[in-house]
C-alpha cells in the first residue's frame, strides 16, 4: 500500500500518470495545465472519479444489468483499464477492439462482439481467440458464421427504435421482429447456436419508455427461439443511456427494471447485459481549447457586429461529434471576464482551412484575446475516437485526474486485486489479473457497491 504521507500529487494510474485532486476541481487542473509555458495545443482532462461514480449509480439503479462498455465510444487506455479493473464487460465492434481488450488481460467471457455485420477476417480472429458471444441480424451473417465460427454463441439483434434519439441506429441494423422467426429457423437448419436477443434503441435515447416496448418484443423472440428448440439465456438491452450530468438514469432504469420483472423475472435463468458507451464516458472528459486567432466582422460603417474566434480543435478533431454524433456543444470560460451584459455576438471556428470547420455558429461571449482558453464540458463520447489531424493539427492530449476521495475508494476497493507500489515516491497502480478479479467477486467483501456480483 502506498504511504499516503509520502504520496506525491502526481501518481501513475495504470499505464499513464494521473494527478490526485485534493480540494481542487477539474477546472483547477485545466487552469494549471493551461498556464504551463508554451502550451498551445488542445487537451482533455479525464476525471476518473466521474466514471467510478457512473458505474456505482448504474449498479444501484439497474442491479440486474451488467454493463458491457461500448469501446467504440472512447477507447482511451485509462478508461479501458479502469473499467477492466471495475469488472465491467466490453462491447467490441472489430478485431482491433477485441485485441485491445484481450491485451488488458480481460477474460474473453467478458466480451461481446456486438457488430451484426462482420468482416470474415475479424470473425476468424474471434474464432481463433474464442471470443464466442456475438450479434447478428441477417441471413448472410449466419452463413458466414457457419463457415468461420460454427460454435459461436449468437445473439439476434432486433430492431426497436426510440421515437426520438440523438443518433438513430435502426435504419442500419436490427432485424424486424416479424423476420426473427425465419432467421431463427435458418440458424436451426445450419445447426448454429442462438443464445440470446439484443436491441439498440438509438444512441442518446430521448424516449425512455422504448425500453418497455423493446424488452417485451425481445421476450416474444425468446419464446420463438425456445419453440425452435434453442435455449436462449442472454438479453442484451444495448446502449442509448444518457451521458450528461443533468440527465439521470432514473426514468430509463424504472422502465428497464419493471419490464425485466414482467418478462424476465429474477431466477428465470436469463442473464441481462447492456452496452452503454455515452453513459460511461461523456461527462468524464472536459476539453480545453485555445483561441489562436481572431477576426472582427463590421458593417459598412465599421461598426462591430461580431467576432470570429479560431480555436485549436475543430470538426476534423474532437468536434467531429457535432457532425457525426449530432452533439450540441457549449463553451465555458476558464477565467471570469466580467458581467454577461458586456458579452458580444461571436462564432467559433476550428483551426483548419476548411469553411465547414465551424464549431459554434452563434454565441455570446466576452471579448476574447489570442491565448484565452475556452473549456468544453462533457466531451467524452464519440469525440477523440473519430478525430483526425487534418491540416496537420495535433489531436488533444489526455490528462488524467483522480479526486482524492475516489483514489481512497479505489484503494479500498481494489487494494486486494491491484498492486500499489511506491516508485520514486509516486504511487503506481498495477493492473489486475483475471484471477484477481475473480477473487474479488467471489470474496464479495460487500463493503462497497462495486464489489457486488453482477
Ligand atoms: N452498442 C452498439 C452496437 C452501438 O452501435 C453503440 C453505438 O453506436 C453502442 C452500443 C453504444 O451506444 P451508446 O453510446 O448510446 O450507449
Amino acid at each position: 500500500m502506498p504511504n499516503r504521507a509520502n504520496m506525491k500529487l502526481e501518481c501513475n494510474f495504470f499505464t499513464g500518470s494521473a494527478r490526485i485532486l485534493n480540494q481542487e476541481t477539474t477546472m483547477d487542473a485545466i487552469r494549471d495545465l493551461a498556464k504551463e509555458t508554451g502550451r498551445e495545443d488542445p487537451f482533455y482532462v479525464l476525471d476518473i472519479g466521474d466514471i467510478v461514480q457512473k458505474i456505482k449509480i448504474w449498479r444501484l439503479k439497474m442491479p440486474r444489468v451488467k454493463p458491457f462498455y461500448a469501446v467504440k465510444c472512447n477507447d482511451n487506455q485509462t478508461v479501458l483499464e479502469l473499467l477492466a479493473a471495475l469488472g465491467t464487460g466490453f462491447d467490441c465492434a472489430s478485431k482491433a477492439e477485441i485485441k485491445k481488450i484481450l491485451d488488458l488481460g480481460v477474460d474473453r467471457s467478458r466480451i461481446i462482439y456486438a457488430h451484426p455485420c462482420k468482416p470474415a477476417s475479424h470473425l476468424r480472429y474471434a474464432a481463433k481467440e474464442d471470443v464466442s458471444l456475438m450479434t447478428f441480424d441477417n441471413e448472410t451473417e449466419l452463413h458466414k458464421v457457419k463457415a468461420y465460427y460454427p460454435n459461436a454463441q449468437l445473439v439476434l439483434r432486433i430492431r426497436c427504435d426510440a421515437e426520438d434519439s440523438q443518433c438513430p441506429l435502426g435504419i442500419k441494423f436490427g432485424a424486424l421482429p416479424e423476420d426473427a422467426g425465419a432467421l431463427l429457423a435458418t440458424a436451426r437448419a445450419l445447426d448454429l447456436n442462438i443464445v440470446g436477443v439484443s436491441f439498440h434503441v438509438g444512441s442518446g435515447c430521448r424516449e425512455p419508455s422504448v425500453f418497455q416496448r423493446a424488452i417485451a418484443t425481445a421476450r416474444q423472440v425468446f419464446d420463438e427461439a425456445q419453440e425452435l428448440g434453442f435455449k436462449p439465456n442472454l438479453l442484451d438491452i444495448g446502449g442509448g443511456f444518457p451521458g450528461t450530468r443533468n440527465n439521470t438514469l432514473d426514468e430509463i432504469a424504472e422502465y428497464v427494471n419493471n419490464s425485466l420483472d414482467e418478462h424476465f423475472p429474477e431466477g428465470c435463468g436469463v442473464k441481462v447485459i447492456a452496452e452503454p458507451g455515452r453513459y460511461v464516458v461523456a461527462s468524464a472528459f472536459t476539453l480545453a481549447t485555445y483561441v489562436m486567432a481572431k477576426r472582427e466582422v463590421c458593417d459598412d460603417n465599421g461598426t462591430f457586429l461580431s467576432a470570429m474566434y479560431y480555436i485549436n480543435d475543430g470538426v476534423y478533431g474532437s468536434f467531429n461529434c457535432t457532425l457525426y454524433d449530432h452533439q450540441e456543444v457549449y463553451p465555458v470560460l476558464l477565467e471570469d471576464k466580467g458581467p454577461e451584459e458586456s458579452y458580444t455576438p461571436c462564432s467559433i471556428w476550428g483551426p483548419t482551412c476548411d469553411g465547414l470547420d465551424q464549431v459554434v455558429s452563434e454565441a455570446k461571449l466576452p471579448q476574447l484575446a489570442c491565448g484565452d482558453w475556452l473549456v468544453w464540458p462533457e466531451m467524452g463520447a464519440y469525440t477523440l475516437v473519430a478525430a483526425g489531424s487534418f491540416n496537420g493539427f495535433p489531436l488533444p492530449s489526455v490528462h488524467v485526474v483522480v479526486p482524492h476521495h475516489t483514489w481512497l475508494y479505489l484503494e479500498e476497493f481494489m487494494g486486494s486485486v491491484v498492486n500499489f507500489k511506491q516508485i520514486d515516491g509516486a504511487c503506481v497502480m498495477m493492473g489486475s489479473s483475471e484471477n484477481d478479479q475473480q477473487q474479488l467477486h467471489e470474496s464479495g467483501s460487500g463493503s462497497s457497491s462495486l464489489t457486488t456480483r453482477w
